[in-house]
């Protein structure tokens, strides 16, 4: 990083970063649990902030439909895995940066080894299994995990931090839906996904600098209405997930 200073010289302008916040992004390791959609944009942002070890987990490879969200991959590329390649290009666009590529499903037997390697969390997959078990193992292993998720024009966010005992995903969305919605069952526009996962980059560099984030609160953007709300998360007496720490 030190021969590299100049690559990070706006963000070191910033009061809250500085050299102090710079060298602490780059100290820190974050895991993006999918590398699609909203991971495209998590990921390139983490690395242009120069966060010193990103890890990447997606066991997909690149499709046509894919194409018109997940902006780490072109056409080109269809049929090879997604997690080689998104190391190959974020390598290439920062090399301060270093990136380990899970080119593998997270069962409840695997994510308990790879989460408590990193500092923080985000959650980028697309469906409620996912997000439950990455919900609870994030907790399990006291990891700070941010949340987002898209559906047609909409997107939420929220920050949970197990060490602040914060309210959990599954204190959200206690109860998956009846119909289990993938990203191939419902539409996306691919600049919600673009927000949405821009604004997880910026919530995990909020909070590795020590700044506000949206513990026990959602964040719910409406991209027809171009509104942005924020509501109080009240953490849920009997969750599953998140009395793990408490008890
Ligand atoms: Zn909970």
């Amino acid at each position: 990083m030190q021969n590299d200073i100049e690559r990070y010289q706006r963000q070191l302008l910033l009061k809250d970063v500085g050299e102090a916040g710079q060298k602490k992004l780059f100290n820190a390791r974050v895991l993006v649990c999918g590398a699609g959609g909203l991971g495209s944009p998590a990921l390139t942002y983490l690395a242009a902030a120069g966060i010193g070890y990103i890890g990447l987990c997606d066991f997909n490879i690149v499709s046509i439909s894919n194409l018109n969200r997940q902006i780490l991959y072109t056409q080109a590329e269809m049929g090879k895995q997604k997690a080689q390649i998104a190391k190959e290009k974020l390598e290439k666009f920062n090399p301060d940066v270093k990136v380990r590529a899970y080119s593998e499903r997270l069962t409840e037997d695997t994510t308990g080894d790879i989460f408590k390697n990193y500092d923080v969390l985000i959650d980028a997959t697309d469906n409620f299994p996912s997000r439950y078990l990455i919900n609870t193992a994030a907790y399990k292993n006291s990891v700070p995990l941010i949340c987002g998720a898209v559906c047609e024009f909409e997107g939420i966010l929220t920050t949970i931090v197990p060490k602040e005992n914060t309210s959990c995903f599954q204190c959200i969305y206690p109860f998956k839906p009846s119909t289990d919605l993938t990203s191939k069952t419902f539409g996306i526009l691919g600049a919600i996904a673009g927000i949405i996962g821009t604004m997880q980059a910026l919530e995990t560099v909020k909070l590795i600098l020590g700044l506000h984030c949206l513990k026990n609160k959602i964040l719910i953007f409406n991209g027809i209405e171009n509104i942005y709300r924020v509501k109080e998360v009240i953490k849920r007496k009997n969750c599953k997930a998140c009395h793990i720490s408490v008890e």
